[in-house]
This record gives structure tokens, sequence and C-alpha cells, in this order.
């Protein structure tokens, strides 16, 4: 197996390209997909603060590392949510990634700041936890990255990510969620664009990336994720890419070239919305989803991991 562009030996091979890269050629490829995928979707300027959604795990250190390696000023977020050890690890990787760059993290931790974590908020609200966990992690990605100032927020959705998203949004023909799948969202309220530069990157890839740079990632799937239906989406995903490969590319990003803006109107737009009167953010009521959600949820007595993911089955 040899490398495509030197003829080096190769470490990776890419099926849906019919390609082999050796380490150099591979970083290049990834670094060159990021760029690709930022130019056609106009996903950020370079005088503009990008703030990258920063979990600990593979794909958002990748897109951190490749954007800061770009040129880009970039800071990072991390969202502690009192997932048991999970979050203590992520956060460890979060942290030694930011140190070891000399890069700017935030931390913002839901127990310390909001009297809450996942787990308990989804036992208390009956919400599948990652429910709860995709509407705080949205409103305090906004928050943030408009109390400092950031012009876009980045997330390290990658093009299995986001092919499984569409395939889920399809079988139900969620046309309301169809209009708002794409990489690249203005910025709308005040809050920031929010852009996926990962888009053209498999798992397979962000994964390789990391472990070709040297990046320490945390392996582990979040316990929350267990009978999640988007890993039973994946799964389906990747039976039909290993029987044709770039089966997965070609749904996703044909889906962007000849759909996605059939779907835009679809999409509810919170103009119409009114503002929380605790934080400011769009409401359907007096107080926006989050502060509800806080409302119900601070203060109550913390759950165990454990017992929110035996129940969440
Ligand atoms: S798997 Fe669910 S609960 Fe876990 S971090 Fe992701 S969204 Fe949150
Ligand atoms: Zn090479
Ligand atoms: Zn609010």
């Amino acid at each position: 197996m040899k490398c495509r562009v030197c003829r080096e030996p190769a470490v990776i091979d890419i099926r849906r390209h019919n390609a082999n890269f050796c380490v150099p050629h591979f970083e290049k490829y990834c670094r060159d997909q990021v760029v690709k995928t930022i130019d056609e979707f106009e996903m950020a300027r370079p005088d503009e603060r990008l703030l990258v959604a920063v979990s600990g795990g593979k794909d958002s250190l990748a897109v951190w590392d490749i954007l800061h390696d770009l040129g880009y000023a970039a800071d990072g977020l991390y969202i502690g949510l009192g997932i048991g050890d999970y979050s203590d690890v992520s956060g460890q990787h979060a942290r030694a990634f930011a140190r070891q760059r000399g890069l700017h993290l935030i931390e913002i931790d839901l127990r310390e700041s909001y009297d809450y974590d996942i787990p308990t908020a989804s036992k208390v609200t009956k919400r599948v936890p990652c429910s709860a966990c995709g509407l705080s992690k949205r409103h305090l990605f906004d928050s943030a990255a408009l109390e400092h100032g950031y012009d876009v927020l980045v997330t390290g959705h990658n093009l299995d990510d986001e092919a499984a998203v569409l395939y889920g949004n399809v079988l139900r023909w969620q046309t309301d969620y169809l209009g708002r799948q794409r990489p690249t969202l203005p910025g709308r309220h005040g809050f920031p664009r929010k852009v996926k530069p990962l888009v053209r990157l498999s798992e397979r890839e962000t994964a390789a990336y990391c472990v070709l740079r040297g990046i320490d990632y945390l392996v582990d799937e979040c316990p929350m994720a267990a009978g999640n239906k988007h890993l039973r989406y994946k799964e389906a995903l990747n039976a039909t890419e290993a029987a044709s490969p770039g089966s997965k590319h070609a749904f996703y990003f044909n889906f962007l070239r000849n759909a996605a803006e059939r779907f835009v109107d679809d999409n509810n737009d919170a103009s119409t919305l009114g503002s929380c009167q605790r934080c400011g953010s769009p409401a359907e009521s007096e107080l926006c989803a989050f502060c509800r959600l806080v409302e119900r949820t601070a203060g109550a007595e913390p759950v165990p991991v454990e017992l929110v993911r035996k129940s969440s089955r």
C-alpha cells in the first residue's frame, strides 16, 4: 500500500476516495478537506474569532488542532456536564490539549454554575439524557459565544454524525429539522454563526488524525449514549458504506446540493418568538427552554449516572 502522493509506504486507506496516504500526506489531506469545507460553506474569515465546543473527544480536538494550525484565532469551550467519570476524564483531556498548545479554554461547570447535572436533569424532567444535554449545550454555547464576543461557534460534527442525523430526519421526514441541517447556519438574534468544518471527514479519519498527531483524546463513548438511536443509524449507514464506498458522502453532500434549500422555510424561525425574562434568549413563553430546565432541576437530589443509563435504554 503506497501513498497516492509520494509513493512512500501508506498508513491509511480511504476507500471512498480510492486513495492511500502516508502520515504527512494524510495530515495534509485532513487539513485540505477542512479548508475546502470552510471555503465552500463560507464558515469563517481569517480575521474572525472562533469558539470551538470541546468535549475532549477526537472530533472536537481534531478540529481545534486543524483550525489552530491553519492560523485561526480559535479558543475552546468545555462544559462540565456532570456525567460521572466520563465528564471528569473528558475535562482532563480538554485541559491537557489546551495546556500543551498554549490555547485558551473557557470552562463552564453545570453543577457549579447552575446546580444541576445531566443525569439529574434527565431524571427530573423525564427527558432522555441527550435531549436535556443538547438543550443545555446549545444554550451555553450560544450565551458563552455572545458574552465573550466570538463571531463563530465551531463544533466537531463529522461526516458520520451528519449522515446519521440526516438519515434519522429523512426516515421520519422531519422537514423542520432538514431545514436547518446545513454545515453553516448564519448568526441570528445576536448569536454567532454555527459551523461544522469536519463534515468532509469520517469518524475513522478524525480518529486516525488524532492518533498520528499524538492527540490524547477520550476514547470512551458517553455512558448516556447507550441505546441512542443515532448509534443505530450509524450502524445502518456503515453497512451500506462497506458494500458501496462513498454512499455516506453522496447521501449527505447530494442532500446539501439538491435538497437542503427546499426545506429552509419549514424550519420554525425563532424570530417570531419573544425574549426570555431571565436570560434574554429567544423564548416561546416567559422563560426560555433552558431557564425552564434550570428552574425544574436546580437543587434536586443528584441522580447517579448508572440509574439514568439503565432506565433510558
Ligand atoms: S451522548 Fe448524549 S448525554 Fe452524552 S454528551 Fe452526547 S448528547 Fe450529552
Ligand atoms: Zn505521502
Ligand atoms: Zn432563559
